[in-house]
């Protein structure tokens, strides 16, 4: 069995057996990775998308949730979903307001979310939640007042339990109230993303139905607690990411994230947990479509 480079220099290996009628190629998919997190409508990220998006199938990333975090946002991440998925590299996104723009909430967003949602490709809610460190008391950078971060967070999950879609979320000083709101809405499912938070909520959060998304954070040296819940998290509940372009992981701390660095925190991760890279890639790959409605499962 020889093997050849795959001609759109992309991380699947061709590998023709002498064997095999010559018609017959197996595609054999040395990684797996789905980065369930990251904002390619970012202007960070979004003037380098072929280059990023190349550089992420090298690196064995089969698989983008592209995630919105305003309604504009959200409008370009479907259409560079749209315009990049490959058969390599598929690009889903994610339509929602975030906690740190929820001022922009208003009468007309809801029927906005519902046209976004629509579209193809799009096949999550989010990233929505609750932000209490960037609320209106915050001296720099104050946010919205934490009551309309609620109401904002509990439209978004009223239209997902209608339209029976995963909400991804985000959580940051908010554990307690954000647990309670989503107890409110039994049946939605989704991420708490980006997860940092202590045993105790993170058994919470899966009581409550949900996954926990684990990415550069846990190569923190000072991210123990991070590490500790991920080394503990049952397998099945557990999604990759990187949240670019922020929170790069350990080689590449401090530098701008991209999809391909999720390589880096899934190897970490499974060293952690004592797997192959690649069972690793494929377990939590399987997780996302599954949890995202992706693919035949
Ligand atoms: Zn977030
Ligand atoms: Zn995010």
């Amino acid at each position: 069995m020889r093997a050849q480079e795959c001609p759109q220099k992309c991380s699947l290996q061709v590998l023709e057996a002498a064997s095999y009628p010559s018609a017959l190629i197996l595609y054999s998919v040395v990684l797996m990775l789905f980065d369930s997190h990251c904002h390619l409508a970012s202007p960070a990220l979004a003037p380098q998308l072929d280059a990023l998006l190349g550089r992420a199938a090298e690196a064995g990333v089969s698989a983008i949730l592209n995630i919105g975090d305003t309604l504009e946002a959200s409008a370009l991440a479907q259409q560079q979903a749209q315009a990049c998925s490959s058969a390599q590299l598929e690009v889903y996104a994610s339509a929602g307001v975030h906690p740190h723009n929820a001022l922009q909430w208003d009468d007309e967003s809801e029927a906005q979310l519902r046209a976004l949602l629509s579209l193809p490709r799009v096949v999550a809610v989010g990233e929505i939640g609750l932000d209490f460190f960037y609320d209106e008391s915050h001296p720099e950078h104050p946010g919205a007042p934490q009551k309309k971060q609620e109401q904002v967070l509990e439209a978004h999950l009223h239209i997902a339990r209608a339209l029976e879609l995963s909400v991804v979320i985000h959580s940051r000083d908010s554990d307690e109230r954000l647990l309670s709101v989503v107890r409110n809405f039994s049946g939605v499912r989704g991420v708490f993303h980006c997860f940092a938070s202590d045993k105790d909520v993170a058994q919470q959060v899966l009581e409550a139905g949900f996954h926990l998304g684990f990415g550069g954070m846990a190569t923190f040296k000072n991210a123990s607690q991070v590490r500790e819940v991920a080394a503990w998290c049952p397998l099945e509940r557990m999604l990759i990411e990187t949240d670019a372009p922020y929170l790069a992981p350990v080689p590449m701390r401090g530098k701008s994230n991209e999809p391909a660095f999720v390589a880096y925190s899934a190897r970490f991760l499974a060293d952690l947990r004592g797997l192959e890279l690649q069972e690793f890639a494929r377990l939590t790959s399987l997780n996302a479509r599954r949890l995202f409605g992706i693919g035949a499962e």
